[in-house]
């Protein structure tokens, strides 16, 4: 890191730190920044910071959302009676965009995964069961990943609510195994909602 200086050095280093971003591309993007209008810097500094300070979790849904509740959750014309449970916003994000489920949703914020030590008690799923309790839900769609993970936090939370007499249904397997919901084109994840059953 010695060819720059300091600051760009750094801001490099800040770059390389995101999700895809190898040395090489993070440099790209530092180069481009220096280069830029100044404004350009200060706007992305500025919607990074932004971002940070007004958004955070919806209180019942678990959404990122600047508004609690968020939009979703307020949208009075969405069914009140179905949640599709999901692992992360992203998630929420690809099933809006296949513009097929116009119910309420749960962002669980992970999945079980023993080889990490994560366990039920660290997802929403306390959140869940409170939003169950006035009986106006009446199905959950369990849309976790189809991998391991996903399918033992499906499993887990079947068995947790179906004794409370709700209709529990998973998403089907037209999706890709293995593979993230939001890397699902549109007309494969409507038909995964549309072929959901009823988990045995
Ligand atoms: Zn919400």
């Amino acid at each position: 890191m010695n060819y720059y200086a300091k600051p760009v050095a750094r801001l490099i280093d800040e770059l390389s730190k995101l999700p895809g971003i190898g040395p090489k591309t993070a440099q790209r993007l530092a180069f481009h920044l220096l280069n830029a209008a100044p404004e350009a810097a200060a706007g992305l500094a500025r919607a990074i910071e932004e971002a940070r300070r007004t958004v955070g979790h919806c209180r019942v849904c678990g959404n990122f959302t600047d508004e609690d509740p968020c939009f979703i959750c307020r949208d009075e014309r969405r069914r009140g009676d179905v949640i599709c449970v999901v692992e992360r916003p992203r998630d929420v994000v690809a099933m809006e965009k296949a513009r097929s489920f116009k119910g309420l949703y749960h962002v669980l914020h992970g999945a079980i995964s023993p080889m990490e030590g994560i366990g039920p008690e660290q997802l929403r799923v306390r959140e869940l069961l409170r939003r169950l309790e006035d009986g106006k839900v009446k199905e959950i769609i369990l849309a976790t990943n189809p991998n391991v993970e996903g399918d033992a936090t499906a499993l887990y939370l079947s068995g947790l609510l179906k004794p409370l007499g709700l209709l529990v249904t998973r998403i089907a397997h037209g999706l890709p195994v293995g593979a993230d919901l939001e890397y699902a084109d549109e007309v494969t994840l409507c038909k995964a909602l549309e072929g959901r059953r009823e988990m045995k």
